[in-house]
């Protein structure tokens, strides 16, 4: 079993709490690893570290700093398969899905040092004769990056990156739940030269370590990825020091399916979109709409396609689709919603309960599920599992209207052959993102941004980037 400390200022540091979490293999229920329980006091030696670091750090041209971030991505490509056996494990992630996680997470890397040529700001005409206005982009200073469990690795750098590159220097929270591979990767990235205290990684609770980051009147900015009720805690502790903050929070993607659209990409997009990583992903379909004139036979083709997902250990030679949810409490909460939601008069066609065939875990079944309606909580909250309700429509401005009735407007996807109703879909939905004709899932370049209670800005590509930095405006008047 593995024990890691907290990465302080260029060095592994105990905690000043003797408190440890537990990381546990979902899928098997064993002990990998202990962290430390940290406290307020670690989280303030962590920010003191980075706020002394970061006059140096941003004096380095862009390009140097650039440098830094590609020996990141050297590090993880030279490291693949260790951080993605050490991802799989952790959060009972299907081999092949870590993989391809950590090799995004070194594009990633690579993406935001290519940036180092291209950040720049303005000038602008003045009213004054001789005169220039000169719009200057400058790094806010502290970054504090707090991670989920669900995708802990690539969401690490989603907040490093942009930070780094634009002369911010760091403080990442891993989630309790699965910070073995940020750990492993920060022990594997001692020797590249970072400079000390440009970044830090504290281990802890939300409430404790997360929250003493979060009010430190030291931090600049915080980036959120997680719920959001952590999202609403965090606004409220930045408050105090008027502290900006990015929140990538949960979703309840809906997919319409139009009576015109391809039938089987369709439901191999929704049923892939569903059980990819057991259905803990925050921006996959988690309610479904279908027209009325397709409706039945939409249900014969998710049926069999559901029925037929694999699940096994993560580590299985069997090629699973989908593995063990991440933890007790998670196979709990999906377990709730679906009873509930048959209480409340849906019928279980798939699954419906948790699998019987594994004697350790946490394997909830694929599951879908008929005869819903729009006020259910199944189709109102975020069930972060492998269920897939589903709906039907008569016309689209009805299903429009039904996918907007939602409290979450992260992201949504349309399935059709129309051109005219794809363009009219994408200007209706009350979402950060649309995806038509396929599965949902960001690129590196573009903005991933939630409307609503899904988050506030945004990460990835240019915008993501500027994020990490403030405007300063020069008038320069001259003779
Ligand atoms: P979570 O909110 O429980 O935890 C996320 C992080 O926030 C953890 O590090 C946690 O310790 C920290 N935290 C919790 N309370 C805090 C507080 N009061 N102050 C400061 N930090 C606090 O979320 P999770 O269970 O790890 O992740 C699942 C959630 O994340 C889902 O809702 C999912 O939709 C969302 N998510 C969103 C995106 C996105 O890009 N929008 C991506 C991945 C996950």
């Amino acid at each position: 079993m593995k024990e890691f400390d907290q990465f302080i200022n260029g060095r592994f540091v105990k905690s000043t709490s003797s408190e440890t979490t537990e990381v546990l293999n979902p899928c098997t229920e064993a002990v990998l690893s202990l962290i430390p329980r940290g406290s307020v006091a670690d989280a303030d030696a962590a920010l003191a570290a980075a706020q002394a670091a970061q006059y140096a750090w941003k004096s380095l041209t862009a390009i140097e700093r650039a440098g830094y971030l590609n020996k990141m991505a050297s590090v993880i490509r030279d490291n693949r398969l260790t951080l993605a056996q050490t991802l799989a494990k952790e959060q009972a992630k299907v081999i092949g899905l870590a993989q391809v996680e950590i090799d995004v997470t070194a594009d990633y890397f690579d993406y935001n040092a290519a940036w180092a040529r291209r950040i720049e700001g303005e000038i602008i005409q003045s009213d004054r004769k001789k005169e220039h206005i000169f719009l200057h982009k400058a790094p806010i200073g502290v970054a504090v990056g707090i991670c989920p469990w669900n995708f802990p690795f690539f969401v690490m750098a989603r907040k490093v990156a942009p930070a780094l590159i634009t002369g911010n220097t760091c403080v990442i929270k891993p989630s309790c739940i699965a910070p073995n591979t940020i750990m492993e990767f920060v022990r594997m990235i001692e020797h590249i030269g970072l400079p000390n205290g440009v970044l830090n990684v504290v281990c802890g609770t939300g409430p404790v370590v997360g929250n003493a980051l979060t009010k430190s009147p030291v931090t600049g900015i915080v980036s959120l990825t997680g719920s959001v009720l952590a999202g609403q805690r965090i606004m409220e502790a930045a408050a105090a020091n008027i502290t900006k903050v990015s929140l990538e929070l949960g979703g309840k993607a809906p997919a319409i399916v139009c009576a015109d659209a391809n039938l089987d990409l369709a439901v191999n997009a929704v049923v892939s979109s569903r059980v990819i990583f057991s259905g803990q992903v925050c921006n996959c379909a988690e309610r479904v709409y279908v027209e009325d004139a397709i409706y039945d036979q939409f249900m014969e083709s998710v049926t069999k396609k559901m029925a037929s997902v694999k699940m096994d250990d993560a580590f299985s030679e069997d090629n699973p689709d989908m593995s063990s949810l991440v933890s007790r409490e998670q196979l709990a909460k999906v377990s709730e919603m679906v009873e509930f939601a048959k209480k409340e008069g849906a019928e279980v066609i798939v699954g419906g309960s948790r699998s019987e065939r594994f004697t350790k875990g946490y394997f909830y079944q694929p599951t879908l599920l008929a005869n819903v309606t729009q006020q259910m909580q199944i189709i109102q909250e975020e069930v972060f599992g492998p269920v897939l309700p589903v709906m039907r429509f008569a016309s689209l401005d009805e299903a429009i209207a039904l996918a907007n009735d939602c409290e979450y407007g992260l992201t949504s996807s349309i399935f059709s052959e129309n051109f005219n109703k794809i363009m009219y879909a994408c200007e209706e939905l009350q979402f950060g993102e649309t995806y038509v004709n396929r599965e949902h899932f960001e690129a590196i370049q573009g903005f991933h941004a939630g409307w609503k209670k899904s988050g506030l800005g945004g990460a990835d590509g240019k915008h993501g980037m500027e994020e990490y930095l403030q405007t300063k405006v020069v008038y320069a008047q001259y003779r």
